[in-house]
């Protein structure tokens, strides 16, 4: 079992017999994360830095218990009191912490494109945890962890995406690993918040919540990502929730046993009723953020065992 890069940046490279290498190992670690007694040393001996450049509640607070459960020394860095704030810049902080000698590094940054910069230049492995709106890999995983413990399979599924697509690097990776594993994927939002050329990535695209969702398996709900937008994409909260707001009249199109995840952080009267988000019937959002330490786990474990290759 093991990975053919050096680092986790994106599910582009990735192969199906990878992903699903990484989600049986996550597997295991779901187990073990259940018992009283939870720790390994698969990982003692081993730095792991957190840097985070981005807000996050439960990607880094995940990674860094999934670190420590596998005995790593983990160190989260204080971006907001580093010198990041007197003008350093990415490489730079970068190098400075590539000569502690880390090997586990875990990046989150407000720019596309900025993780994979980053790890050309460190002697580590990267784990891109969010850059920009490009990719989310580790979520992407827990989400396809998450769905094929519910579904029991992981292809063959019709699986609608709903909401502010176009500035979401959970949307761009899960379209990317859910299309590798040969499941019918399809976009449902207001034209503003679907990207130019979103139909080139072998998806189905619809502008009406109803039809999206007509005979789903999993409908995937996504944050309005305000922080990305540079304008009026939305006319207003409450009309973007009358249209594409998850509710029960708009759930029952999707099929009976039809799961609803959601990323998170969750606005909810927004993209999601507070209803459905907490309907244990219907919604797995707990079981995803569950599913994040397992797979965190899985990835960096991979990730170490080709440190090992590497140093002889
Ligand atoms: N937490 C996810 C991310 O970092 C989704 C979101 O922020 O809406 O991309």
């Amino acid at each position: 079992m093991s990975l053919r890069g050096r680092h986790l940046l994106g599910i582009e490279p990735l192969l199906p017999d990878e992903i699903v290498a990484l989600l049986d190992l996550a597997e295991e670690y779901v187990s073990l994360n259940r018992q009283p007694q939870k720790h390994r040393e698969t990982l003692a001996g081993l730095t792991q830095i957190n840097m985070f450049f981005e807000n996050s509640t439960r990607t880094q607070a995940s990674f860094e218990l999934a670190g420590k459960r596998l005995g790593a020394d983990v160190m989260n860095m204080a971006v907001e009191a580093s010198s990041v704030k007197k003008g350093e810049t990415l490489i730079d902080t970068a190098m400075a912490l590539n000569a502690m000698h880390p090997d586990l590094l875990v990046v989150r940054h407000p720019h596309s494109g900025a993780v994979d910069l980053l790890a050309q230049k460190v002697a580590c492995a990267v784990l891109n945890a969010g850059d920009g709106r490009h990719e989310h890999p580790t979520q992407a995983l827990l989400d396809a962890l998450t769905i094929r413990r519910a579904k029991k399979r992981l292809h063959r599924l019709t699986i609608a995406i709903c909401g502010d697509i176009a500035h979401s690097r959970v949307a761009r990776s899960n379209i990317l690993l859910l299309g590798k594993m040969e499941n019918r994927v399809r976009l449902v939002g207001p034209p503003t918040l679907i990207p130019a050329g979103a139909a080139e990535l072998g998806v189905e695209v619809t502008h009406d919540m109803e039809a999206g969702l007509a005979g789903a398996d999993v409908v995937m709900m996504l944050r309005l990502q305000r922080e990305r937008m540079d304008g009026g994409f939305v006319p207003s909260e409450r009309e973007y929730f009358h249209r594409y707001g998850l509710d029960a009249a708009k759930l029952a199109r999707a099929r009976d046993d039809a799961i609803v995840m959601h990323p998170g952080p969750m606005n909810r009267g927004v993209e999601i009723d507070g209803t459905i988000a907490d309907d244990i019937n219907r919604s797995v959002i707990q079981e995803q953020v569950e599913m994040g330490v397992a797979v965190r786990m899985a990835a960096m474990d991979l990730l170490a065992r080709n440190l090992e290759t590497q140093t002889g």
